[in-house]
């Protein structure tokens, strides 16, 4: 912020934002004052995150060409999900994904092998398809004439008033999108020894032998496919009983029998201590069930226990907005913060950490902060997936929240297995099922939840039903649906229904299945 000596280098600055000056941006001062120089400078818009947030700078700027704007982010341009979130960590899974594929062929009778796995040549293939969109990205904003783009990491200094690089800036619209970071837990060791997350795995060439991934939900589950197959001795550490703890019971139970045929997995287990041990990395963790130790040694360590809000670094309480007890922006129903003309999108609000849901939320915000309307948020069919092998999908309720909503007698169940349709039968998807949720009197959805091949894409039929006007199944099971295809198990699914009672009953006179 400060520069105690005035020298070339701030000559250049000064000159850059000049030039910026002379496309159209209002500088307010420069002040001298013993070698210091202070910046100041005022926006139309100030964007902080360049992911979800763009969007809405491009529209903005296309509406309104003399558009002055500031868009500020400390990391690679391109946000997290193309950073270092769901872009990477899918172009590493799909590799993974074949891995698996190549691997069943033998119980289709097809005798391959797998020679040789070049770790090396997978990660570089990722990065290098991430670094081309970053560049990508970095050049636009470099070269538009409407923005100042910042590299450094801001901080309010007053409501609508940012520190940055060496600039005040203000701006009555700004635009928070700063996301999340990993969460790090404070296990004794666990800095001295080291770790990486899911930042850092992103820049590694070789292989772990082994590695001990903390943390028990989607990102742990994901690497934990990932690695596995690429050829790591992979440990799962969860603290909640139950493993990727936001599905459903059964939905969980079947992910976990299906990855503990390749990854190790302890749920209920809190690690409570990590050392440097001559053997490698040893954790110590603790069964929360039957109160005893366990020893876990490993060549790395995965730490995946969460994201934690980045208000510690953006000091919105100096600017008058209200977080919640765990930093998290609070977003009104339009998504303005708790200081007009101040909004937030994406991770920052701390709702639903979904890149869709950053996109969908970017859009509430053009609506109701560009183009003055009075659009409420609506989250009630937030869909999402899990990329493991096999791949899981939900939207909306789960069966405890629907019962708890309303009332065990006002819902029905509806449940299909892959393979009681010829696609799934052909596919070998022996488990593998489809469970829906639907109001007993009218027929609206409220929720799906699925296990098997292609989930991702399946549910996508059900979560847009969910957005027309009753939200029923109804067009559905009026629609054809393709034989034989996976679509199938999803029609199946809606034309099972039955009462809650009647569907754990199924599930227990199955009980040859490994989700009961
Ligand atoms: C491993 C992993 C896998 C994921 N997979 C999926 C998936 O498959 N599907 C899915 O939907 N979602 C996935 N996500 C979540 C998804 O990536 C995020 O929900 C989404 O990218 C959030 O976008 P955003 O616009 O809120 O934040 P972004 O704009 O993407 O990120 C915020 C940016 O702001 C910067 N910033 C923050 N504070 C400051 C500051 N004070 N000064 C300057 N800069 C600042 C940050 O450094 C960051 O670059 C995944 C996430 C991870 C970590």
């Amino acid at each position: 912020m400060f520069c105690n000596v005035f020298n070339s280098a701030i000559c250049a600055v000064i000159i850059t934002r000049l030039n910026g000056f002379a496309k159209g941006f209002s500088i307010k001062c420069f002040l001298y004052l013993s070698g210091c120089v202070f910046v100041m400078k005022e926006y139309d818009l100030i964007l902080i995150g360049t992911g979800s947030g763009m969007e809405l700078v491009e529209a903005m700027t296309q509406e309104k060409p003399n558009l002055r704007v500031a868009v500020i982010d400390k990391d690679e341009p391109g946000g997290i999900c193309l950073t270092r979130g769901c872009i990477p960590s899918k172009l590493l899974l799909y590799p993974a994904d074949i891995v698996r594929t190549v691997e069943k062929s033998r119980e289709f009778g097809i005798h391959t092998e797998i020679k040789r796995i070049d770790f090396k040549a997978v990660m570089d293939r990722m990065r290098s398809i991430i670094n081309r969109d970053i560049n990508i990205i970095r050049n636009g904003l470099s070269k538009s004439k409407n923005i100042d783009y910042y590299t450094d990491q801001t901080e309010f200094t007053a409501p609508y008033t940012l520190n940055v690089g060496n600039a005040t800036i203000t701006s009555r619209m700004i635009f928070l999108c700063t996301g999340s970071r990993p969460s790090i837990p404070p296990i004794e060791g666990l800095i001295e020894t080291g770790y990486l997350t899911s930042d850092t795995i992103l820049r590694i060439s070789e292989l772990p032998h082994s590695i001990a991934i903390i943390g028990g939900g989607y990102i742990a589950a994901e690497y934990g496919h990932f690695l596995s197959a690429m050829g790591s001795k992979v440990t799962i550490i969860g603290r909640n009983p139950q493993f990727i703890p936001e599905e459903e019971p059964e939905i969980s139970a079947l992910a976990k029998w299906e990855m503990q045929k390749r990854v190790t997995i302890l749920t209920n287990h809190e690690v409570r201590k990590v050392e440097a041990t001559p053997e490698g990395k040893k954790l110590t963790a603790f069964d929360r069930y039957n109160k005893k130790e366990t020893e876990i040694v490993a060549e790395e360590i995965l730490v995946a226990t969460g994201r934690r809000s980045n208000s510690d670094i953006l000091h919105p309480e100096k600017a008058g907005i209200a977080t919640d007890s765990k930093g998290f922006i609070i977003a009104d129903e339009y998504m303005q913060t708790s200081q007009p003309n101040i909004w937030v999108l994406g991770d920052a609000d701390g709702k639903f950490m979904f890149k869709h849901v950053a996109n969908y939320e970017a859009r509430i915000v053009y609506y109701n902060a560009v183009l003055n309307k009075k659009i409420k948020v609506d989250y009630h069919a937030v869909p999402h997936a899990v990329f493991t092998d096999p791949e899981i999908a939900s939207v909306a309720l789960r069966e405890k929240e629907a019962v708890e909503k309303y009332g065990k007698d006002n819902i029905l169940i509806g449940f299909f297995k892959y393979a009681d349709t010829a696609k799934g039968e052909a596919m070998a998807r022996k488990y593998d099922f489809v469970k829906v949720i639907v109001k007993r009197d009218t027929g609206k959805i409220l929720g799906a939840h699925i296990l098997g091949p292609q989930a991702s894409v399946l549910i996508q039929e059900i979560v847009n039903l969910m957005y027309t006007e009753k939200q029923s199944f109804e067009p559905l099971n009026e629609a054809m649906h393709i034989h034989p295809a996976l679509s199938e198990v999803v029609a199946r699914a809606f034309q099972s229904l039955m009462i809650p009672d009647q569907y754990h009953h199924y599930l227990e006179e199955h009980s040859n299945l490994p989700i009961v």
